[in-house]
């Protein structure tokens, strides 16, 4: 944007005839971003007179002047938009000219229809910084700076218009520069609504949970944090969208005490680094993640770490994983911390364990106060919880894995139908969305919908969201589980509203995210790779490859399936399907259990599995005893990962597929990818066979293959990796010729397996190599993250198609 002033500015008289006027309508994220100021700028130096409102819809301007001005303003209202703005639509009309002089802003009116956009929290702004670091300026050190390129928005927002009552700034009243700032034009803070000085805006307060009367203020709050954080010491820190729990990186045993008091005993925490050159001290870093990293969405990117043992963190930060999550300060507490602690700090969600994050002052200090031994807190307050996002770099585009803060509540596009829907989403890893036309406005992540304080957040964020965007769902959306709370809470939400509901299948859902993260609207094969999720048939799917287009999907294939004895024990106990697969080879080669039993004996850490009551989950299995049958990719992974001794328990979800994921990396490391479709020598046995209807994926040949490359002596890693290929070009052949068969040009590829970037990527790679166009997720997550934009996808299709 360009603040030289035209020299036609002054020109005000114009020829006869040569005066009209407009009226602008603007939709959009154009609230909260210094839209107003911009245009009041725009149309100042461009010397046209009229007005500029936020209204429910958006932005309306009233502008009156020469026709090449209008012109040129029209043009330039869209290429200079401020760089928070993201304008969805302009509509132009004429106007009566009234002679009026002047431009001026004038107040929100409140309209029927919200149709704005409440844009993201945004990260401090380089001007900002700048300012905070300036000895001379009066904001020097001030915790809270902001402008309207930068801060606080979602967070912070009650309802819409987005004017500085309806935040969680209500509660302070700007000081007489501040108001200054605020109501001047020209100032870069001008309706900035979370204007906030040392003289008048939020103060930081350090206390501890041992003496907690004793309150300190200020600069005298941050350096008690920071002395804390430099004696090894944990700290809770209120940040935008919660609080995190912070101790030193680099200390082993303040790392060890974090995961001893949050209850986490693997699962890798997140890193804050000062800046860029901070991280690459760690890790490889792209110029496509540089610049992740440096957005204003400032989203953890997770990161491959350097070999050399000197350029790692504690063990603790993230054990067993080549790869660091690191992400920059977003927030001017977050800079002045990481400048005067001068080392990396763990910035990790303030919660135990499952929990969803801490984000009100008094809930925090409960259940956060026995785990620190400092609170770095402020009384601005949070008015909904917001994690921070996570993200990967594939092929030099974001892929996101948890979309939250810095995302949330913008809307991703997708095809869209005339009736609003609320599409709940799954079980783990819970998201939402509502839709209007052709937007679903996505809510940020919610969680494991595994205890009431998760369930209470689902309900609570759809509430907020459909008081900020003014939408009514007339359809609801839920898997096919029937036991799901999200479905429980569907079936409630739309048996009190008297709405029709609609079930779509896990994996279908998948599928139809993908496709419309793509905007893909051709005939598809669709490829479901994940964990578990309801099928129809009783068994429990999660390897699934469908044909047809979304709503109206077809499963054409899918993974053979074999029994998980225990169920969700066998998702935390990966050995039992490693023994499950083992029975499975032998029964197709004749053989009998003392077969089993040497074949165990002979694997890596065999003992260690030989002393599990192994004998007892096979009985499970072959009788059928609590042990459904499943097709899922996901337990394939993890029983490979524990016949290779990698992994026989888990401590999260994913976690022994994200090990054997890490050895086959060390693998590409030494060797590159594999090249030859044919190898290794075990792929030829992995065709599909036909089986009913679908075509079925069979097992055996991987378990043969593992087990002879075993035999063979053939280094882990290297197995590790012919596993990921073979099943990578497996899914890929099957998919070609079913994309063959029925005409399509595409293949989706979606669900939580996806999140492996080396198997995404020899799946891509197999299927560009057949010619296929490779439809891979963007704007969500491919995981259950994403589930509920393919709930609203299949739902919206079944709309247009008359099928409800
Ligand atoms: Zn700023
Ligand atoms: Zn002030
Ligand atoms: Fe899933």
């Amino acid at each position: 944007m360009t603040h030289r002033r035209s020299p036609r500015a002054d020109a005000v008289p114009t020829p006869a005839g040569g005066r009209r006027a407009l009226r602008l309508r603007v939709s959009g994220a154009v609230q909260g971003v210094g839209f107003r100021p911009f245009v009041h700028g725009l149309a100042t130096e461009l010397g046209l007179a009229g007005e500029v409102r936020n209204t429910a819809a958006g932005v309306e301007i009233e502008l009156e002047g020469p026709e090449t001005e209008l012109a040129n303003f029209t043009v330039r209202l869209v290429d200079d938009a401020p760089p928070l703005a993201l304008i969805e639509d302009l509509h132009v009309e004429e106007a009566v000219p009234t002679g009026r002089r002047g431009f001026c802003i004038v107040p929100s009116t409140q309209g029927s229809r919200v149709e704005t956009l409440v844009t993201a929290d945004a990260a401090t702004c380089p001007d900002c910084l700048r300012e905070l670091f300036d000895p001379e300026d009066r904001r020097y050190r001030y915790p809270f700076i902001n402008c309207t390129n930068c801060g606080p928005r979602y967070t912070i927002t009650l309802s819409v218009p987005y004017d500085r009552p309806a935040t969680t700034m209500a509660g302070f009243t700007m000081c007489p520069d501040c108001r200054r700032e605020y109501t001047d034009p020209s100032d870069r803070r001008f309706h900035a609504q979370p204007n906030a000085c040392p003289a008048c805006g939020p103060r930081l307060t350090f206390l501890r949970p041992a003496a907690p009367s004793e309150r300190l203020q200020g600069e005298a709050a941050l350096a008690a944090a920071v002395r804390l954080l430099r004696e090894g010491a944990l700290l809770a820190v209120k940040g935008l969208g919660g609080y995190h729990l912070a101790c030193d990186a680099a200390d082993t045993a303040a790392v060890a005490r974090l995961r001893a008091r949050k209850h986490r005993d693997e699962k890798p925490f997140a890193v804050m680094a000062a800046d860029l050159d901070t991280v690459r001290r760690y890790c490889f870093l792209s110029a496509p993640e540089a610049e992740l990293l440096l957005s204003p969405r400032r989203p953890v990117v997770l990161l491959e770490r350097l070999a050399a043992r000197e350029a790692a963190l504690a063990d603790g930060v993230a054990p067993g994983v080549t790869t660091y999550g690191f992400l920059l300060p977003y927030t001017p507490l977050h800079h002045l911390l990481l400048r005067d602690c001068a080392r990396p700090l763990v910035m990790t969600s303030g919660n135990l364990s499952d929990e969803p994050i801490a984000f009100r002052d008094d809930d925090a200090w409960a259940r956060l106060g026995p785990l620190v031994d400092g609170f770095l807190t402020h009384d601005r307050p949070i008015h909904i919880r917001v994690d921070d996002s996570v993200v990967r770099a594939f092929r030099d585009r974001p892929y996101l894995l948890r979309r939250a803060r810095g995302y949330a509540p913008l809307p991703v596009a997708f095809s869209g139908a005339d009736r609003e829907i609320l599409a709940v989403g799954g079980h783990l890893k819970n998201t939402f969305c509502l839709t209007r036309g052709g937007r679903a406005f996505l809510s940020h992540h919610i969680g494991d919908l595994e205890n009431l304080q998760t369930l209470r957040s689902l309900a609570e964020g759809v509430a907020h969201l459909q008081g900020l965007f003014a939408l009514e769902p007339e359809v609801v959306v839920h898997d096919l589980h029937p036991d799901y709370l999200s479905t429980r809470f569907a079936l409630d939400f739309a048996r009190t509203r008297n709405l029709p509901t609609l079930a779509v299948q896990h994996h279908e859902a998948h599928v139809a995210s993908v496709l419309a993260d793509a905007r893909y609207t051709g005939p598809v094969v669709g490829v479901a790779f994940d964990g578990a999720g309801f099928g129809p048939d009783g068994t429990v799917w999660g390897g699934e490859i469908f044909v047809g287009r979304a709503g109206d999907l077809h499963r054409a294939a899918h993974l053979e399936t074999f029994p998980l004895p225990g169920g969700d024990a066998a998702a935390r106990e990966p050995w039992r399907g490693a023994v499950v697969l083992l029975d499975h080879l032998r029964a197709a080669a004749g053989e009998d259990d003392a077969w089993l039993a040497d074949c165990l004996r002979r694997l890596p850490a065999g003992d260690n599995l030989l002393a599990r009551p192994w004998n007892a989950v096979l009985h499970m299995a072959r009788r059928g005893v609590r042990s459904p049958l499943t097709s899922s990719v996901g337990r394939l992974f993890d029983a490979v990962s524990a016949l290779l001794g990698l992994r026989h328990d888990v401590a999260y979800e994913g976690q022994a597929a994200i090990l054997l994921e890490t050895t086959a990396r060390e693998a590409v490391r030494r060797r590159g990818l594999p090249r030859s479709r044919s190898e290794p020598a075990w792929l030829e046995a992995a065709t599909p066979f036909a089986a009913g209807d679908a075509l079925t994926l069979p097992i055996a040949p991987f378990v043969r293959g593992v087990l002879a490359d075993l035999d063979a002596g053939v280094e882990k890693s290297e197995i590790a990796l012919r596993f990921h290929h073979a099943l990578a070009e497996t899914a890929a052949r099957t998919a070609a010729a079913l994309a063959d068969a029925h005409g399509c040009e595409a293949v989706g590829l979606s669900g939580g397996v996806f999140q492996n970037l080396l198997f995404l990527e020899l799946a891509c790679r197999s299927l560009e190599a057949a010619g296929l166009r490779v439809l891979v997720h963007r704007n969500v997550p491919a995981n259950d993250g994403g589930l509920c934009l393919g709930q609203a996808e299949t739902a919206a299709a079944r709309l247009r198609a008359g099928r409800s």
